[in-house]
């Protein structure tokens, strides 16, 4: 089935971001949230989610909170959200307690088994709720979250949740603006097809992945070096290469490396919330690399290796400077690399490696922050 046809779910918590935070057992307690009415119609309206109502409930059913105390304002409250468009397409409620350790109850996935089947847009979809155990469910589920408390309170989000929490916000507005602008929550792919008489490329680069895919240029070394990019850039790339190798590696490695560079030029985008400049120092056994790169949007390589021969198996080393040389042209960066002297298979694979960290490190992006990093305004 296509990737497209799945559809991303918005998982909604109820008190503190629909209705206040209480124990609503009489209609009374019912008190709406401001906003909340017309932003959640609009992202109904306009939005493709699947509405999904993820609620834990303590202790409904015990006698300090019989069910019909919970059942009564719960259906008014979906009355009335109904009555302005606001339906919702799945209902999960956990009436455990705390102490009773259920896999249902928030931040457990339990009761959300459905979701993870492939038939949902889980990448795409978004818990919001007042609590870091939303955060943390989203985080178990492997989607986004936006935190529904003041902006002043971000701070406080436990480290491993920072990269899952995509806004902090307590202003349905700006919620429902944020939601419904899918640049922000879009996944920064993109795919190049690079057809000469020389190659025959095709290439799928996802920047926020986790270093799955696969790569296959027929050069038994380049393909263990690109590995290396694979495993530390910590980005999903798919990657096939027939080139004219009966001449030589030249027209495949020259043209893997600018397609890299222009998979990852365009999916960077505008470069909104990015790192830009990345770093690193790696040793492997004999030898120290050292790489720095920067996303400035002028390409320039500075290179300052020397190899003692000429071949690593059957690859020409001279390819490896010509590698960096293509990346940094097509993706527009500063790149810097260095290496001491020693073995010759370590230098390259060390450089590599290091060129990939630094890779990760540089297209960072700050899931809170829509800065472009330049004084210029543009990169
Ligand atoms: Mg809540």
């Amino acid at each position: 089935m296509d990737k497209k046809m799945h559809k991303a779910v918005l998982f909604l918590d109820r008190d503190g971001i629909i209705v206040i935070e209480d124990q609503i057992d009489t209609f009374e307690r019912i008190i709406y949230i401001p906003g909340v009415f017309g932003a959640l119609s609009r992202i109904r309206k306009e939005g493709s989610f699947h509405f999904a109502m993820v609620s834990n409930q303590d202790g409904v059913g015990t006698p300090s909170f019989p069910q019909e105390d919970f059942d009564k304002p719960q259906e008014r409250i979906l009355a009335t959200l109904q009555g302005e468009g606001i339906t919702f397409d799945d209902l999960h409620i956990d009436f455990s307690l705390p102490s009773d350790n259920c896999p249902g109850r928030k931040p457990g996935i339990g009761m959300l088994d459905k979701y993870r089947s492939g038939e949902y847009d889980l990448a795409n979809s978004v818990v919001i709720g007042d609590r870091q155990t939303d955060v943390r469910l989203a985080y178990n589920l492997g989607c986004k979250a936006i935190w529904f408390v003041p902006p002043s309170q971000k701070d406080e989000l436990e480290d491993d949740l920072k990269d899952t929490c995509i806004f902090v916000s307590d202003n349905w507005n700006a919620i429902a603006s944020f939601l419904l602008d899918e640049t922000k929550t879009k996944l920064r792919t993109s795919e190049v097809i690079r057809n000469t008489r020389e190659t025959e490329i095709s290439l799928t680069v996802n920047l926020d992945g986790t270093g799955e895919g696969s790569v296959h240029t027929h050069i038994p070394f380049f393909d263990h070096m690109l590995d290396q990019v694979l495993r530390h850039s910590g980005f999903d790339i798919k990657l096939h290469a027939q080139g004219d190798l009966v001449v030589d590696e030249h027209h495949t490695v020259e043209d893997v490396a600018l397609s890299l560079g222009q998979a990852v030029r365009e999916a960077l985008g505008e470069k909104r919330g990015i790192s830009r400049y990345g770093f690193e120092l790696l040793t492997m056994d004999d030898v120290l690399a050292e790489v720095a790169l920067d996303f400035s949007g002028r390409p320039s390589l500075l290179w300052d290796v020397s190899f003692s021969r000429e071949y690593v198996g059957t690859f020409p080393t001279e390819m490896v400077q010509h590698f960096f040389k293509s990346f940094s042209d097509a993706s527009q960066c500063n790149l810097a690399l260095k290496v001491s002297e020693g073995n010759v298979h370590h230098q390259v694979e060390a450089l590599f490696k290091a060129f990939s960290r630094a890779l990760k490190k540089a297209v960072h992006k700050y899931p809170h922050s829509d800065a472009l990093p330049s004084t210029k305004g543009v990169l």
